[in-house]
């Protein structure tokens, strides 16, 4: 008995009637990239279903040199598998979805900072850099940072939308654009 237990329980009813899905282009053609608040999952949020899209998860849904290198190898394996498949030689849309009362907020008082650091070893300048205070902010400047970077894909275009909790309501504050 774990913790895990309940929900491997739930897994033994979704494995029930399970089909698999196929190794193929993802339905939506959109990689979503947001935080991994609870609050904010994007199968619920944004009516994803299983194998519509990848989605990439972390502290504040930032645009790390991680997640720059996991959209970079996932535009090279879509090229490779369905490079002939798609009519306009476009691969796949970045959305990245940052949100209000995002945890992050905290990081970016300099006591705290500086105090979290500390406490638990991480660089304070990684810290200070998955901050969230106000996400219309930093949702484009991640944009930017993203369409910016030497390794993406000129097929690849990337937008910016945030997720208001109280509302449950997802605004565009960029819309796509290609390097
Ligand atoms: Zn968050």
């Amino acid at each position: 008995m774990t913790r895990m237990t309940p929900l491997l329980e739930r897994n033994e009813q979704f494995a029930r009637t399970y089909t698999p899905v196929a190794l193929g282009l993802p339905a939506a053609q959109v990689i979503v990239v947001t935080c991994l608040d609870r609050r904010v999952d994007p199968a619920i949020v944004l009516g994803l279903k299983l194998g519509d899209a990848p989605v990439i998860r972390n502290a504040g849904g930032r645009v790390t040199p991680a997640v720059i290198e996991d959209i970079t190898y996932l535009a090279f394996l879509a090229e490779q598998l369905f490079g002939g498949q798609l009519a306009d030689d476009r691969l796949f849309e970045v959305a990245i979805v940052h949100h209000t009362q995002c945890g992050t907020g905290f990081l970016t008082d300099p006591s705290f900072r500086h105090q979290a650091a500390e406490a638990t070893g991480l660089p304070e300048a990684a810290l200070e850099a998955s901050a969230v205070a106000d996400p219309h902010i930093t949702v484009k400047a991640d944009v930017e940072r993203l369409l910016t970077s030497p390794l993406l894909s000129p097929k690849v275009s990337v937008s910016g939308h945030v997720y208001d909790i109280a509302t449950g309501r997802v605004t565009t504050a960029l819309d796509a654009r290609y390097p």
